[in-house]
């Protein structure tokens, strides 16, 4: 780990063993720095009964489509924050329907609350980190390959959108809802 300095006094942080885990602290002040995953809303909207989703411009999975998402910025709720990542993202103002869920795993460091939710104004269009946005019926969502040289981020991330977007895989839905 590279050596870090104090946010409170300045001096160089060294690792200490504290609660069981190595951690950096000032061996002057005594400040301990904690390292939590930052969280990332995420929308998983219906418009035009279709999926929409956005190409992504940047890693992880840079060329991935995946529901528009962002982090949670202080200031504002986790479920604002969906709404605005959908806002700057696809362009379409949203109304959240429920929690899809909340993933997290120990080697990444960010986690995802995702929520689903459906349009109800605004114009397609795509923005910020998104090279494209695209619009996906039941049953028809674009075939993505595991990331094969991937970072633990890449794979994770993968799985998370394998999961949200489950429910738009299913032909059987298409089916009984037509
Ligand atoms: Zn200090």
């Amino acid at each position: 780990m590279t050596a870090h300095h104090c946010s409170q006094c300045g001096s160089r942080m060294v690792l200490a063993t504290i609660g069981e885990r190595q951690r950096e602290q000032c061996p002057a002040c005594g400040f301990i720095a904690w390292r939590n995953p930052a969280p990332v809303a995420m929308a998983v909207i219906e418009h035009e009964r279709k999926l929409v989703l956005i190409r992504r411009g940047e890693t992880p999975l840079a060329g991935y489509w995946a529901p528009p998402a962002g982090y949670v910025e202080t200031g504002e709720s986790v479920p604002a924050a969906v709404i605005r990542e959908a806002r700057e993202e696809c362009g379409l103002d949203i109304v959240l329907d429920e929690l899809s869920g909340v993933y997290s795993q120990a080697d990444v460091e960010v986690l995802i609350i995702a929520y689903r939710a459906h349009s109800i104004g605004g114009q397609l269009i795509a923005g910020d980190d998104a090279s494209e946005v695209g619009l996906f019926a039941c049953g028809q969502l674009p075939a993505q390959p595991v990331p094969a040289d991937g970072t633990a981020t890449d794979c994770w991330l993968h799985e998370v959108i394998l999961d949200v977007t489950a429910p738009w895989r299913r032909i059987d839905i298409l089916r009984a809802t037509n």
